[in-house]
């Protein structure tokens, strides 16, 4: 099967589909009102950007009425969400994990289509595959009742510690949902209704004064079982001895609503939805970085491309906010609490072409480091890589047979890392490399590096320039705080009223869900 070579995870970018627009060149206005084919009449929005959020944002809006242009500065569209091919095997670029598949089918549904029609998925009967230094291994289900039978068996932990954080999990998703994830946390009506008041009462209930490892250790017996359940921390790019146990959510959403793979990978999402937006009529423009917003007192006029000034009516940007301010809107007063808050953390990847495969490995792998505070210490505290990480194995090839050539495997193989500093990532990749490389032989009995005859690596320097997200974080800013919520930056600009921020960078979050939410919160927020 041939993939076009379209990620951020890939060397060379080849256009995966292009429109080019009729501009004007200098400083006039284009005739029309627009680059789109907009009627007099069809108000016209543009969106900066063609992330996950992006081609929402752009879709919730075409069915809204109006005439939508993405301009989007790479060759192919999906940002972090993409895909590319090395020698017969495929990637996923970024997002493995997908979960609450119900938002992507909700745009299908809303623009009056059916979603299998475009877009297919499973639910997995695993979630992953777990590796513990002391030799301890096991298949956790995905099911709440058979994933406590199996802890209990492997870890020793009582099967009903489990099943009560799973139900505390589900608490939490109830008392958040409504009032922190379909809504602006910036607009007062959100905290005048009945779901808040209903949620008022429950907010103890979030536990939101003491870390998720508190809390974590507190439940579980067993430390790897308070280790497997810190992870969850990570799934935000946050730090399990810092985040507020309310973050104890995340498991709610693989083990209750369940974890997933979509039809022809992670991609399919991106590729499924342009298909979607384009038969709705938005149009996508290619290697069209936005260099500025235009502004005009209270309004962004318009947008600047490739030296072009384009006129709309309403912008929303799904490149990172920071970004936003510092690059497209150096005039504008800077949101600058909001905008220096610490960054979530990044990743390094490598992508192996894998000529062998492994019957003891699913699609989700974890093999865990043996002192995961130290880990999270050198991520957040010394902003490293320590020499031990955590160490993470996706292969879609187990599901998608043709991502990889026969007898073989494709291994995206990701550790957690700090956002871009500066540091000399150059020498932490060399090392990080090798030790990851020492750790997987030695818990396959494999040397793994003869294995590997393609490879491609990605580092938070690459996810900064590829994606213009601010120090390369995976998810905009970290949630090491009780207040991080607050302090992301709202889905509207209160200085431009036709001006709004959709993404991982904005409210709710980062990660494929909480974008789609961050499109469908600032849409209906657009009159
Ligand atoms: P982005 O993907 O950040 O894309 C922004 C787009 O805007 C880019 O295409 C960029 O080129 C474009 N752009 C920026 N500035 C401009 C400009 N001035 N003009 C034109 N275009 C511009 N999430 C999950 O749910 N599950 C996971 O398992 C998961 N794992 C991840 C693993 C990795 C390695 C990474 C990198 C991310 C992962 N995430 C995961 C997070 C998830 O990928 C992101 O939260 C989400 O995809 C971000 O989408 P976004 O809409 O914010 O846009």
């Amino acid at each position: 099967m041939q993939y076009p070579k379209n990620a951020i995870g890939a060397g060379g970018f080849v256009a995966a589909r292009r429109t080019v627009p009729e501009f004007i060149p200098g400083n006039a206005w284009p005739k029309k009102s627009s680059a789109h084919n907009s009627t007099i009449d069809q108000p016209s929005a543009v969106i900066v950007g063609a992330g996950i959020a992006g081609i929402a944002s752009a879709i919730r809006l075409a069915v809204k009425g109006y005439a939508v242009d993405v301009y989007e500065g790479n060759a192919y569209p999906g940002g972090k969400l993409s895909s590319f091919e090395i020698n017969g095997y495929r990637f996923d670029a970024g997002p493995s994990l997908f979960t609450m598949p119900q938002l992507v089918d909700d745009l299908f549904e809303l623009a009056g289509k059916k979603p299998s029609d475009y877009f297919n998925y499973q639910k997995l009967p695993e979630t992953c595959r777990y590796f513990y230094e002391d030799g301890t291994r096991f298949v956790a289900d995905a099911e709440p009742e058979a994933l406590a039978r199996t802890i209990e068996k492997y870890l020793g932990e009582p099967a009903e510690n489990v099943l009560a954080h799973l139900k505390n999990s589900a608490v939490k998703f109830e008392v958040t949902e409504k009032l922190f994830l379909h809504r602006s946390l910036h607009k007062l009506g959100t905290y005048f209704n009945r779901d808040a008041l209903k949620g008022y009462r429950n907010l103890h209930k979030l536990d939101a004064f003491r870390s998720m490892s508190a809390a974590n250790a507190s439940r579980f017996s067993d430390p790897r079982v308070v280790q497997l359940f810190n992870r969850y921390a990570t799934y935000n790019g946050s730090d399990p001895y810092q985040t507020p146990a309310t973050m104890n959510i995340i498991p709610h959403l693989e083990y209750n609503i369940g974890a997933f793979f979509p039809k022809g990978g992670m991609v399919s999402i991106t590729n499924s939805l342009v298909k979607l937006a384009e038969d709705s009529g938005v149009s996508f423009h290619y290697d069209s970085p936005v260099e500025r917003l235009l502004t005009d007192g209270k309004r962004i006029s318009g947008v600047q491309v490739n030296g072009n000034r384009i006129k709309h009516d309403v912008v929303i940007s799904n490149m990172d906010v920071v970004n936003t301010f510092r690059k497209l809107l150096p005039e504008a007063r800077q949101p600058e609490r909001v905008l220096r808050q610490p960054k979530s953390s990044s990743a390094l990847i490598f992508y192996w072409g894998i000529k062998k495969r492994f019957p003891e490995l699913g699609l989700h792998n974890i093999f865990f480091s043996q002192d995961y505070p130290t880990e999270f210490n050198h991520i957040f505290q010394q902003k490293t890589i320590g020499d031990d990480p955590t160490v993470y194995v996706n292969i879609t090839a187990k599901y998608e047979p043709g991502d990889a050539p026969t007898n073989g495997e494709n291994w995206f193989v990701m550790v957690n890392a700090p956002a871009n500093d500066g540091q000399d990532w150059d020498a932490l990749i060399a090392k990080t490399r090798q030790n990851i490389l020492t750790k997987l032989s030695r818990q396959l009995g494999q040397n793994i590096e003869n294995l590997i005859e393609a490879e491609d690596t990605l580092d938070p320097r690459l996810i900064e320039s590829r994606t213009s997200s601010s120090q390369g974080a995976l998810y905009g800013n970290s949630s090491n705080n009780r207040f991080a919520a607050f302090l992301r930056h709202a889905n509207f600009s209160r200085q431009f009223e036709n001006l709004y921020f959709v993404g991982g960078s904005v409210h709710p979050g980062g990660g494929v869900p909480l974008c789609l939410l961050s499109a469908k919160i600032a849409t209906e927020m657009v009159d």
